[in-house]
């Protein structure tokens, strides 16, 4: 595809973001699998199975999952250097 000068978006599968997250959400044992971090995170990488799945390659760390989890089952761990 050729690109125009200017703001333009591309689908997720063109931009491996994950290299660039602060934090790492981790999921614990508490999540019930109720399928609410899917539907907020904004990249839609986030697949439910016994529990929330987050797929690393894509994750840029905002938070939003953890914000929104009822259960308080996604901790924002800092990456390390
Ligand atoms: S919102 Fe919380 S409990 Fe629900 S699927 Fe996501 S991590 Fe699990
Ligand atoms: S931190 Fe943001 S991008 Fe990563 S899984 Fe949560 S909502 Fe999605």
């Amino acid at each position: 595809m050729k690109h125009k000068a200017g703001i333009y978006a591309v689908t997720i599968t063109d931009t491996k973001t994950g290299a660039w997250r602060l934090n790492r959400p981790v999921v614990s044992e508490k999540c019930t699998a109720c399928g609410i971090c899917a539907k907020f995170c904004p990249p839609q990488i986030i697949k439910i199975e016994d529990r929330a799945i987050i797929d690393y390659e894509y994750c840029k760390g905002c938070g939003i999952c953890d914000s929104v989890c009822p259960f308080k089952a996604i901790a924002m761990v800092e990456e390390e250097a």
